[in-house]
């Protein structure tokens, strides 16, 4: 297939906060050699390339003077199976969801927690996605990557991605990689992770003894759509600060002032702290202003009520994270990607 150009495109429909802002070049690719034309274009035009996925983890604040590359290749296949570990591909336009309904379809399990999250699979490994206590980075076996610089197809094993909370590698390495495929090792008797109350709750409430990851998954799609605005409706990327950890002392002296404060220990004798707590305790949960504010239902979730720019959600960022600091002494760190 031959790349199709768009020049001056609204991405609008291409970031899940909704904000309007114009690619100089916008072009969509569906398989490696795509990918390739797309960066010999951009090249040859003397622009930077900048790859997306779904758009869900992106703040725009600007037009993208660069060629806007969507990544939608798309497949998954299973590539061995020796009766219980089964390692499956995807390749990285395919939606993440999909692949994860995919997975449970074939009757693995490994990903159910994973669930609902938006995107592509090609995004997951930046941000070493995770939910409700399973992160890909706990059945991330390798990926593909396009070397920019030279041109060359790598793989990357678990070791080499240096995958961490909400980080990998290739978020630190912003300009270097483009993930073409990545590969899991699942399982048809999975080991099923129910620590986060909510849904250990809700499979109880339904009364079956022994549920499946298919029942997991279900569970956890009905609470994220009671909990979290869906982008289609309301525009946003999903939770706008990384939980701060702290060391314990830091912790035991926060929960001195504050009784009802969230933490989890990390077994490290450091302790991650529930980020949405601040900003709830702190007041601005359901906080409006013009079209911009704070999730009603989840401090963590900056909104665009409709027409907000970048600048303006990022400038409401900036009086959270300034209040937080001053308030309980934690400097938040944003999630999303900023353009
Ligand atoms: P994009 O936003 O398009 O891109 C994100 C970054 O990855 C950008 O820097 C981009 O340049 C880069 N990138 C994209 N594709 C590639 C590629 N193929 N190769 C190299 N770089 C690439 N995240 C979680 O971790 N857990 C959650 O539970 C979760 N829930 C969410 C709920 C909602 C309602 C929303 C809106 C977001 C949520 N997110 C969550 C954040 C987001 O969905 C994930 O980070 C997702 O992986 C982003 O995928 P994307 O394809 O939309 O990436
Ligand atoms: P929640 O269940 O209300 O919990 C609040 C916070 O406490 C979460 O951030 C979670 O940390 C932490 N937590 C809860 N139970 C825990 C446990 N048993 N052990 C360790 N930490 C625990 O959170 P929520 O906002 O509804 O989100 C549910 C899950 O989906 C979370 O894992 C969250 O990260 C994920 N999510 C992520 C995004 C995103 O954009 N990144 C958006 C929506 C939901 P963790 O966040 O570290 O898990």
């Amino acid at each position: 297939m031959t790349l199709q150009l768009q020049e001056n495109l609204s991405l609008k429909p291409y970031n899940t906060f909704g904000v309007e802002v114009s690619a100089r070049w916008f072009a969509q690719a569906h398989d490696d050699a795509e990918v390739r034309e797309g960066l010999a274009t951009a090249a040859g035009k003397g622009l930077p390339l900048m790859v997306i996925g779904g758009g869900s983890n992106l703040l725009l604040t600007r037009d993208v003077e660069a060629l806007v590359l969507r990544m939608a290749s798309r497949g998954a296949r299973i590539l061995s199976d020796d009766g219980v570990r089964v390692v499956v591909e995807a390749e990285a336009g395919e939606v993440w969801d999909d692949f994860v309904r995919w997975t449970l379809e074939q009757g693995l399990g490994g990903l159910e927690n994973l669930s609902l999250i938006p995107g592509t699979v090609g995004a997951a490994p930046m941000q070493n996605i995770g939910a409700y206590g399973v992160e890909i980075k706990d059945v991330f076996v390798s990926l593909t990557a396009l070397d920019r610089q030279s041109g060359e197809l790598r793989e990357f094993d678990l070791g080499e991605c240096a995958f961490a909370y909400r980080e990998s590698r290739f978020k630190r390495e912003p300009e270097r990689w483009l993930i073409l495929r990545v590969r899991f090792s699942l399982s048809r008797a999975p080991q099923l992770r129910l620590d986060y109350g909510p849904v250990r709750q809700r499979l109880a409430e339904e009364g079956g003894d022994t549920p499946t990851p298919a029942d997991v998954s279900r569970v956890i799609r009905a609470i994220r759509r009671e909990k979290l605005p869906d982008p289609a409706i309301l525009g946003n990327a999903g939770s706008f600060f990384k939980n701060p950890v702290v060391t314990a002392g830091e912790a035991d002296a926060l929960r001195a002032r504050f009784s009802d404060l969230v933490a989890y220990p990390q077994g490290d004798g450091q302790v991650k702290l529930a980020a949405g707590w601040l900003i709830d305790r702190a007041g601005w949960k359901g906080f409006r202003d013009g079209a911009v504010g704070v999730h009603a239902q989840q401090a963590l979730v900056l909104v665009n009520y409709g027409g907000a720019t970048g600048a303006q959600l990022y400038a409401l960022a900036g009086r959270i994270r300034e209040d937080i600091r001053q308030r309980f002494g934690v400097d938040l760190e944003m999630e999303p990607n900023l353009y």
